[in-house]
């Protein structure tokens, strides 16, 4: 049997057999790459589209505060209590229910007919700004 010997292929590259495994790999990778971010794009175009259901408007929120944003809605509709989230109503307007998302958004409600419905998603800065005297 003959030695193999190294080649030089067209790209440049030294190696052995018909094609350029260096080159071959870096192909492969890059088909990968190109998979993994088609698949980012489809999956980031289903979250955007999940947004269309909301009651109310959660874009430009943490993924995270979106998720649980959705869960209060959804508990609140099938009947828990808001206290159960932490929810209180405020002194000025007891219409109105401030749920805390975490330390920097609240989840305001309104009581209609009994029932906490949502109204809107605030920072902690717009919703200090909406209390009277502030
Ligand atoms: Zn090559």
């Amino acid at each position: 049997m003959a030695r193999k010997r190294k080649k030089t292929f067209p790209c440049g590259h030294k190696g052995y057999g018909q094609i350029c495994h260096r080159c071959a790999e870096e192909a492969k990778l890059k088909e990968r790459a190109q998979e993994v971010k088609a698949q980012k794009k489809q999956a980031k175009q289903v979250w955007k589209k999940t947004f269309e259901s909301d009651p109310i408007d959660l874009t430009g929120l943490m993924p995270n505060l979106v998720v649980k944003a959705r869960n209060i809605i959804h508990s609140l509709h099938d009947g828990q209590d808001y206290r159960d989230f932490g929810g209180k109503r405020l002194n000025y307007d007891r219409q109105v229910i401030s749920i805390p998302l975490n330390r920097d958004y609240r989840m305001i409600c309104h009581d209609i007919d009994g029932k906490p419905t949502p109204k809107s998603v605030v920072s902690h800065e717009e919703y200090n700004r909406t209390k009277p005297g502030a």
